[in-house]
């Protein structure tokens, strides 16, 4: 079985365990498993009401992806209006917006400025630390987790709920390990870039729990292209700057995202392809493929450049006139691939073209190269303050959790906001004082709750 995976196979009499029992002091003794934005802000939420918390992680240091997000300037919240914020988690928005609401955006400013990362806000309206970075933030947050008397157990990878509340964990110094605890808090992500930790190894077993997962799928995922040779070959990893993508749908109407895109291998990367790439999901899985229109002159009118490509002398060749016209190679590259059949002399139809270049897109890029995971433990399946129904005491936060959002900063904030909750929420299940805040019931009916018995029967994993 492979790290961190979860199973419920029966432990046998022989198996080498050792017993870890809770904690002596008076403090309940709670176990969040993932050392990610979420699971460390669960962490910290239950620490100050006044649990005494270990994060396991099977990595051997925290946050990986968190510090991966940095490296691209940690795009941690957004600063438009809290209503259009919360429209972004589609339809997941009625299960987010009491979350978001309990802890909105400006909050996760504060928290950055608290930690001596002030943030900004870009001219898109996202905001970032002042550093762009993420290494810094989470240096200071480390350091202030520790004061809490939070403990950070890294290369410690979760395997399997050895019974009601009793994980069973194994590392490379102890060897397997019973933890009996009073809460857990499961914050293990979702399954992209799985190299960063995060490679959906709980699924299984919490299906085997019966707890309702929606199936894991790349979001926020590059788009395939079937690109010709030649064009692979020679813009591989070429930025297509400023561009307006467009897609429609019968049932969707249209969606469109402007910025800048890189031409890749397989095909396209890019802010506004991941805007995008939900809807072309969906798409190409229900009709193999789907259209994607790309315009390059977003701030230039049809009219406009049609007046400009009929000054086109009769004998010059398509690539010098679109040079002369402004377009760089890659962008003549992209008009060709556009139009199999051969640019067009008509000056309209060019500056057709141009604003409406045509896409076939076969696909979304696989989950372990998308930036985010959409699908994941149903939020019916837990109750409001994120415990799951089926395993009372414990709970879920981040990526875990089946919400899909946007990049934009969207991620970060749902992965904080969820771990407060869950905190907040295993908190008030421990009764501790700080936990007494609960967000109000989303609007849905969810699913009956069903105890699991008290004593449930040892497990370990298949070897
Ligand atoms: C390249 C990239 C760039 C991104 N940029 C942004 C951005 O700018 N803005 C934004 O909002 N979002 C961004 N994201 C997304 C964001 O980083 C994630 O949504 C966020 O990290 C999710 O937080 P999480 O705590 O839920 O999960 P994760 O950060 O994935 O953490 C889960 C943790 O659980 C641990 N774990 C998993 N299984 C086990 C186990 N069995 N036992 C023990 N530990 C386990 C993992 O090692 C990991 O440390 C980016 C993602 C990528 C890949």
């Amino acid at each position: 079985m492979g790290e961190g995976q979860l199973s419920h196979a029966r432990l046998t009499a022989t198996a080498q365990v050792k017993v870890s029992l809770r904690r002596g002091d008076a403090r309940p003794g709670c176990a969040v498993i993932g050392a990610g934005p979420a699971g460390l802000f669960a962490a910290e939420t239950l620490a100050r009401a006044g649990a005494h918390v270990t994060v396991y992680d099977h990595k051997a240091s925290p946050a990986r992806k968190f510090l991966m997000a940095g490296r691209g300037g940690l795009n941690i919240t957004h600063s438009e209006p809290l209503e259009r914020f919360i429209s972004r988690y589609g339809d997941r928005a009625p299960y987010m917006q009491p979350l978001i609401r309990a802890w909105p955006p400006q909050d996760l400013r504060e928290f950055c400025a608290e930690l001596g990362e002030p943030t900004f806000i870009g001219s898109s309206g996202r905001v970032f630390p002042r550093s762009f970075k993420a290494s810094p933030l989470l240096r200071a947050w480390l350091a202030r987790l520790a004061r809490l008397g939070v403990v950070i157990a890294p290369r410690h990878a979760f395997l399997v709920f050895a019974g009601e509340r009793v994980l069973r964990l194994t590392s490379p110094e102890s060897g397997e390990v019973l933890h009996s605890v009073d809460a857990v808090i499961l914050a293990m992500g979702g399954a992209s870039w799985p190299r960063l930790g995060s490679n959906g190894g709980w699924v299984k077993g919490l299906a085997a729990a019966g707890v309702a997962i929606h199936p894991l799928r790349p979001a926020n995922a590059g788009l395939r292209v079937s690109w010709s040779v030649i064009y692979q070959g020679d813009f591989e990893g070429q930025p297509i700057k400023n561009v307006v993508l467009r897609h429609e749908s019968a049932r969707h109407g249209p969606i469109t995202a402007r910025g800048d895109i890189v031409v890749t291998r397989s095909g396209l990367e890019g802010g506004p392809v991941y805007a995008l790439s939900s809807r072309l999901r969906a798409a190409t899985e229900a009709a193999g493929a789907a259209i994607l229109y790309v315009d390059l002159r977003p701030d230039t009118s049809l009219e406009h450049l049609a007046r400009k490509f009929a000054k086109r002398p009769p004998k010059q060749s398509h690539a010098t006139f679109l040079r002369r016209a402004g377009l760089n190679r890659a962008e003549i590259g992209l008009l060709r691939e556009a139009s199999p059949h051969g640019l067009p002399r008509d000056a309209e139809a060019m500056a057709e073209l141009v604003k409406n270049a045509p896409l076939t897109i076969a696909g979304v890029s696989d989950l372990d190269r998308a930036i985010s995971t959409a699908g994941g433990v149903s939020f019916e399946a837990c109750d409001a303050r994120l415990m799951l129904r089926q395993l009372p005491g414990v709970f879920v936060a981040g990526e875990m959790l089946a919400f899909d959002a946007p990049t934009g900063g969207y991620l970060l904030q749902a992965a904080f906001a969820t771990g407060r909750a869950a905190g907040l929420g295993a908190a008030q299940y421990l009764g501790l004082s700080g936990g007494k805040e609960t967000p109000s019931e989303p609007d849905h009916a969810g699913f009956a709750p069903r105890h699991l018995p008290n004593s449930l029967e040892l497990s370990a994993p298949n070897k």
